[in-house]
């Protein structure tokens, strides 16, 4: 019988100004000297407020201004700061770019999946506690195990896999509360994605690439509460974003979208709601402007996945009027995509019919076969056409409340 695994990170904490409490939290851990990598928003809008919860405890530290780009480079830059300066610990505080370059100067072992066969690399950070501090709640990449290393022209270059989790995902929700809101709906964008995700692959048998192994219990019920709370508490974030408070939505939907979403998808497995978002980012030229972000794409690729599943109208109608509720898009309009063709939209679905992540989905092939395909791809694009037509016809038929 296959393995299970479930992975996740040593500690996690959130609250409302937690923030002046880091000290404490670090201390707990043992950790007497980190290095703060810290973009430069989030040094505007945070740099003081840690530094006043490191002193208040002693802890001695020091600040380092994050680049801009996760490249080889700039981790080999903030690795270096962090031997020479002989911390035991790198706190990244920012975005997704800044937690990745940060995981991957701290974290010793690593393992480049985009090679075949994957490079290994026995010591690649600089061995630290990893600890992460995400000021937007955009994503669930701070709390999982993976980096993307990127060329200094911004195409990818690395997917860092290492064994371990970070040692501490640190939330600050009013913090949270004053990023924008886009990126808040955005983070639950990918949150939704979690539950279908993990349940397909349980439903198939499948493994997680993250774990390469079968799913708990766990992780399953995790991803289901994932899901639960965003019906429940999806809106009320939202609504209390736009008025800047940390209140009681946004406090359950950030344990959605940085916690439960991140133990969800790696431990429970990604399936075609990621294949096929994440695939829309190969016809950049059919976006009005910049695409939209991970969240926004994952939320269609999900609202495609549940009408490829076959899903009844009053489930779907469920699922379109969250996203409507609290702005994801449900129509390739909402995508911001124009001008869109049959051949572009094959061209989405074949990349997404080639991604590994779609062996996981009911009657996909264990095998590729010639085409280097897991699925039909003109299958995905009867899917991708149903969903934009399911949306439209919403959009008209029963506007949300
Ligand atoms: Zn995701």
């Amino acid at each position: 019988m296959a393995l299970k695994v479930l992975m996740a990170p040593l500690r996690y904490v959130q609250g409302p100004d937690a923030l002046l409490q880091m000290g404490g939290q670090l201390q707990v851990l043992g950790i007497k000297n980190p290095l703060i990598l810290v973009s430069p928003s989030a040094k505007k809008a945070v740099g003081s407020t840690i530094a006043r919860g490191l002193d208040a405890v002693g802890i001695a530290y020091g600040f380092i201004d994050f680049g801009g780009h996760c490249t080889w480079k700039e981790i080999e830059r903030v690795k270096n700061a962090c031997l020479q300066g002989k911390h035991d610990a790198i706190v990244s505080c920012g975005g997704g770019k800044t937690i990745d370059t940060g995981r991957c100067a701290a974290t010793g072992p690593a393992m480049n999946v985009e090679k075949t066969p994957p490079e290994v690399f026995e010591r690649f950070g600089a061995g630290v506690a990893c600890i992460n501090v995400p000021t937007v709640a955009a994503t669930d990449a701070s709390t999982s195990a993976v980096s993307l290393v990127y060329t200094e022209k911004g195409t990818l270059e690395a997917t860092m896999v290492f064994p371990t989790n970070p040692t501490m995902v640190f939330v600050d929700t009013a913090v949270i509360a004053k990023s924008p809101v886009r990126l808040l709906v955005a983070g639950m964008g990918d949150a939704l994605a979690t539950y279908f995700e993990a349940d397909m692959t349980y439903r198939t048998s499948s493994i997680s690439v993250q774990t390469r192994a079968q799913s708990t219990r766990t992780a399953q019920a995790l991803a289901r509460l994932c899901f639960d709370i965003l019906m429940d508490y999806g809106v009320q974030a939202k609504a209390e974003a736009e008025a800047q408070v940390p209140g009681p939505g946004i406090e359950a939907v950030a344990e959605a979208n940085v916690l439960l979403s991140g133990l969800g998808f790696e431990s429970g497995g990604l399936c075609a709601c990621h294949a096929v978002g994440h695939a829309f980012l190969h016809i950049p030229e059919h976006f009005k402007g910049t695409p939209p972000f991970h969240g926004e794409l994952v939320a269609f690729g999900t609202l495609n996945q549940l009408v490829m599943e076959g899903r009844k109208p009053d489930f779907l109608d469920k699922i379109f009027a969250f996203c409507r509720a609290v702005g994801l898009p449900t129509t390739f309009a909402g995508l911001t995509l124009r001008d869109l063709t049959d051949e572009a939209l094959e061209k989405v679905a074949l990349v997404a019919a080639r991604d590994i992540l779609m062996q996981s989905m009911t009657g996909a092939r264990s095998e590729r076969d010639e085409q280097g395909r897991f699925y039909d791809h003109l299958e995905i694009v009867n899917a991708l056409k149903a969903t934009d037509a399911y949306g439209r016809a919403f959009d008209g038929r029963r506007p949300c409340t």
